[in-house]
């Protein structure tokens, strides 16, 4: 399930973001389903030339941004899931924008996007979420 299908004030959660993050994302022109990107603008992992999945610390410990601000709004995501930018937007992280998936499901979205739905994975499993 998307975070979109949940209720979620976004200007209130970005309000309730830490300050080191509030700096760092910039609200994007660029809008999916009437809400704009949340980009990234600080540590990255580096993927798609620079401009990859963001990153930061907790408490030392590197996580992904957009994983944590989407925890903070449904919970822990277990290790086994990814995070599926369906605004195919890598910096982004608006909750609304990603999706809680499989890797299996994510790498059949990627080949869909890139090859067409009938590309190297034909399998959508259902996930918890
Ligand atoms: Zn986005």
């Amino acid at each position: 399930m998307a975070a979109d299908g949940m209720s979620i004030d976004l200007d209130e959660l970005f309000e309730s973001l830490p300050n080191r993050w509030k700096v760092r994302i910039k609200f994007s022109a660029h809008l999916f389903e009437g809400f704009p990107c949340w980009e990234w603008h600080g540590w990255n992992d580096g993927k798609d030339n620079g401009r990859g999945h963001a990153k930061t610390k907790i408490q030392g410990k590197a996580v992904y941004v957009h994983r944590a601000i989407y925890e903070m709004v449904a919970g822990d995501v277990p290790a086994e899931y990814v995070m599926d930018h369906r605004c195919e937007n890598m910096p982004c992280c608006n909750p609304k924008h990603l999706e809680v998936v499989t890797v299996r499901e994510n790498t059949y979205r990627g080949g869909a996007r890139l090859f067409g739905p009938n590309g190297a994975y034909g399998e959508s499993e259902e996930v918890p979420f």
